[in-house]
């Protein structure tokens, strides 16, 4: 199979609550550029159930063309059906791009289907470029620690798979009643012969704000003292509409779940602002921040690193700062 076999520019089109995912539509906006360049079509490809409908919205935000997956056994995402779907889906057309959110969704899919076409995978990438002439995909993420771009090629295989961080590509201002070309699509595959059920979704409390597409993150450490002194952290991300951090010590404490750690081994983030509240400034949980817009650092002690890390520095005692600015907050 030759390379010339391959045309076009993918999105995987994460759905969530019935609706396209934002950061599947920033990656339509990124796609767009990239399928430009190369002359060629950018295309969505939709897995779900009722989620035909949708394509309209990813015409508006740039697609030319959508395959749709839509069957009550893709009610919610499994590997092993999406992964299936997928994989005959490129099998078949051949992309030459595909692209995913740095979701867990995105993440597990991406590297379950690069695994068995198999082809090179990118991930957390941050920035995106294609050479015009020969389609090479141009995937830069951040490497050691933050401390160069490491533009990562995949010259011996096709498609080129880049899973893409949310928040760092734009989405094209949606031009409503732009319209493509939607091709349908199935796999013959009987719910009996897929190993996984999802018998119940546990949804975390409706309030929280999602993490890595937050634009304001208050982020609570060590200095909390405690998981009663760690409420402090959700009063104040409440009055704001903020996403809940943590380190990793706070984590390991049990204070909050996994899923909340920001750093090397927890998530990366990119909001606007970032609140560093009693956390030392530890390497590993710059390296998952450092790309903030404003970082602002709340510490006792005026050594600790997170000062030489950050825009503005407070140093105080969070238990009187934070219910200041709490009190300043709810009078804005
Ligand atoms: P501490 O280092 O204990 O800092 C607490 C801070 O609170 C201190 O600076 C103190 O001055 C301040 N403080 C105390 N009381 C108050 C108060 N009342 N008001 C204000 N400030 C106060 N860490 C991560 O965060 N994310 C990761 O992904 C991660 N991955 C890791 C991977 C590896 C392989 C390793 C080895 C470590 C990793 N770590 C990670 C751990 C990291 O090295 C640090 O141990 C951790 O980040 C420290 O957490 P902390 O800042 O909450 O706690």
């Amino acid at each position: 199979m030759s390379f010339e076999d391959y045309h076009g520019v993918w999105v995987f089109l994460e759905v969530r609550d019935g609706q396209i995912a934002p950061v599947s539509l920033e990656l339509l906006g990124a796609g767009r550029q990239l399928a430009d360049k190369r002359h060629t079509e950018l295309a969505g490809v939709i897995i779900g159930e009722g989620v035909r409908q949708l394509a309209g919205t990813a015409f508006e935000y740039g697609a030319d063309q959508v395959y749709v997956y839509d069957a009550p056994i893709y009610r919610h995402y499994r590997t092993e059906t999406f992964m299936k779907a997928l994989f005959a889906c490129t099998h078949k057309y051949k992309p030459e791009i595909i692209l995913f959110g740095a979701t867990t969704t995105g993440k597990d899919l991406a590297s379950a289907v690069a695994t068995d076409l198999p082809t090179g995978l990118t991930a957390d990438t941050t920035m995106l470029d294609v050479e015009e002439d020969t389609g090479l995909l141009l995937a830069s993420r951040p490497a050691f620690g933050g401390n160069i771009m490491a533009t990562i090629l995949c010259k011996k295989y096709r498609p080129q798979m880049a899973t893409v961080r949310p928040k760092v590509m734009k989405a094209l201002t949606p031009e409503p009643g732009r319209t493509g070309v939607v091709v349908e699509e199935s796999i013959p595959l009987q719910e009996d012969e897929v190993r996984t059920k999802v018998l119940e979704i546990v949804r975390e409390t409706a309030k929280k704000v999602k993490i890595d597409e937050a634009d304001i993150i208050v982020a609570g450490g060590k200095g909390l003292g405690s998981a009663a002194g760690f409420e402090l952290i959700h009063q104040l991300a409440d009055v704001m509409g903020a996403a809940v951090g943590a380190s990793r010590d706070v984590v390991e404490a049990g204070w909050i779940g996994h899923h909340h750690q920001v750093g090397q081994t927890g998530v990366t983030v990119t909001p606007k602002i970032y609140f560093a509240i009693g956390i030392s400034g530890a390497i590993q949980h710059i390296v998952g921040m450092q790309n903030s817009g404003l970082i602002i650092a709340i510490n006792k002690d005026p050594a600790a690193a997170i000062f030489q890390n950050c825009h503005y520095g407070i140093v105080g005692d969070a238990f009187e700062i934070v219910p200041m600015l709490i009190a300043e907050l709810k009078q804005a």
